[in-house]
């Protein structure tokens, strides 16, 4: 996590222009993660330290919480690092059928239907109008240097690691349905110019239409291409990425561009077009994250939504951007402990088999119990259980556990269940899926090198239980995997 990382702000993304958000592709997601809170020259932020710790850990059985709890990004030390309690027995587990188009939920959000529900799809049907979510796809990463700056070896190295940890990441996620095959050329290639040729600001970025940005975008594509075309076939090619030597001043935050979005002018290779362009600067950002950022802006070629709300970061007590889905998913916090993508992401992108699925809607439903497999194992079974309760809305359970793309440290545990519920008529950067969360939860923390962004504290531990559209989710068991009661009322 990023400690000093310039901050895009969340307030200034919008959705004035439908048709920057929605046909645009573009946004600050680098923003949803940021830690404005952790300047501690603000006078904020030392106001917050003479109000009193709110009651994050109502219900545990050691409730105190350690007096210097504050907001200024330094390391949480909790007593208790659940809020288990005494679990029920759980109800006979369920024999009833699925029926998995039960939980197609249209997607009827107003501002998705004007736009063509092109992009930042929430619901169904499925579509991609880019990159198809299931195949095998080639990405293409190009080293550049400038004429007053070069890069050296070990940051290619760097780079090649992260580009590898990102086809890696959508391997496990997907479970082995989308495969990205990275071709990265093996040294640095020198564009026409300096890197002021080449530069945007934070303000540039942020404007998201304006000329600097806008002609970026094109001068990106045109002249990297070229540049590598001689030596690069890009035969297939579905994303190019740029890849840039660690002290580089020229892209202040990143560079995306999405060819039908906010991309103007299609990639012209030897072997045929380019639709979509990344590359990262922010040379204050920890290059061990840069995969994180490949991987949520290739969530958006695939047609994913955004999981963050433009507004929430204001509703947050401590002035935290802790959003609707909060730290919980790869498209709600590219930065934050947890980096997966969540049941709904990946039952919008068809990943699941069927038989990790459980759906039926609320009519139906029969009360139950449902052992779930935490959703990053490798194991096959149970992943999540959805119940349709409205024509627009569902309830999603699911199983997590802290490894391997969720396994950043919080100041308190993450292994459980999360619930959560999408509601399709909301609109983009609205928070179309929500976290459930227990009564009197509050805030965690990340560990102080993670920058001290919050969390919703939203994971359902033993004997924890959350009611949603009169369902009440229950964990009864917890060990390698969850069992759960799920009661109609
Ligand atoms: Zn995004």
């Amino acid at each position: 996590m990023p400690t000093a990382q310039s901050e895009p702000d969340q307030q200034s993304t919008t959705t004035e222009d439908p048709s920057a958000t929605e046909l645009g592709a573009i946004e600050q997601e680098e923003s949803d993660d940021t830690d404005s809170d952790s300047d501690s020259d603000s006078g904020e932020s030392e106001s917050d330290l003479s109000v009193d710790p709110p009651a994050l850990f109502f219900g545990c059985d050691t409730p105190e919480v350690d007096t210097n709890h504050s907001f200024d990004g330094v390391v949480r030390a909790v007593d208790c690092e659940t809020d288990a309690q005494t679990p029920n027995p759980a109800l006979e587990r369920s024999r009833q059928a699925s029926d998995l188009a039960k939980c197609e939920v249209p997607d009827k959000s107003s501002e998705r239907q004007r736009y063509g529900n092109t992009a930042m799809i929430v619901g169904f049907p499925r579509k991609s109008h880019n990159i198809d979510q299931i195949g095998n796809h080639k990405v293409s990463v190009v080293p550049v240097q400038f004429e007053d700056l070069s890069g050296n070896q070990k940051d290619l190295e760097v780079h090649r690691e992260q580009v590898e940890k990102f086809a890696d990441y959508y391997d496990k996620v997907s479970f082995g349905k989308l495969n990205f095959e990275i071709d990265m050329h093996d040294s640095w290639l020198t564009l026409p110019g300096v890197q002021a040729d080449y530069s945007v600001t934070a303000d540039q970025y942020q404007d998201s239409y304006g000329d600097r940005i806008v002609s970026m975008r094109e001068k990106w594509m045109r002249d990297g291409v070229a540049l590598a075309d001689p030596f690069m076939d890009f035969s297939g090619t579905r994303i190019i990425i740029f890849v840039l030597p660690e002290n580089q001043k020229a892209l202040e935050l990143t560079l995306q561009a999405f060819y039908g979005g906010d991309l103007q002018y299609e990639g012209q290779s030897d072997e045929g077009p380019i639709k979509n362009l990344f590359a990262i600067g922010m040379p204050q950002t920890d290059s061990r994250m840069y995969w994180a950022y490949y991987a949520h802006e290739t969530g958006h070629t695939l047609s994913l939504p955004d999981l963050y709300a433009f507004n929430f970061g204001a509703q947050s007590e401590d002035g935290n951007a802790v959003g609707p889905m909060s730290t919980f998913d790869m498209m709600s916090n590219n930065w934050g402990p947890t980096l997966t993508m969540g049941a709904w992401i990946r039952w919008l992108a068809g990943w699941f088999d069927d038989n990790q699925v459980f759906c039926q809607d609320f009519e139906n439903f029969e009360s139950g119990s449902f052992e779930l497999q935490p959703i990053d194992n490798d194991s096959n079974g149970l992943k999540t259980v959805m119940i349709r309760t409205s024509e627009t809305e569902a309830v999603i359970i699911e199983s997590r556990r802290e490894q391997q793309w969720d396994e950043g440290p919080t100041s308190r545990k993450r292994d459980g269940v999360l619930v959560t519920k999408i509601d399709t008529t909301v609109n983009h950067g609205k928070g179309a899926l929500a976290l459930q969360v227990p009564e009197g939860r509050g805030l965690i923390y990340s560990y102080a090198d993670s920058g001290g962004v919050g969390s919703i504290d939203a994971t359902l531990f033993l004997g924890n239980s959350v009611e949603v559209d009169g369902l009440i989710i229950e964990v009864n068991e917890t060990g390698a995997t969850d069992v759960v009661s799920i009661t109609k009322k």
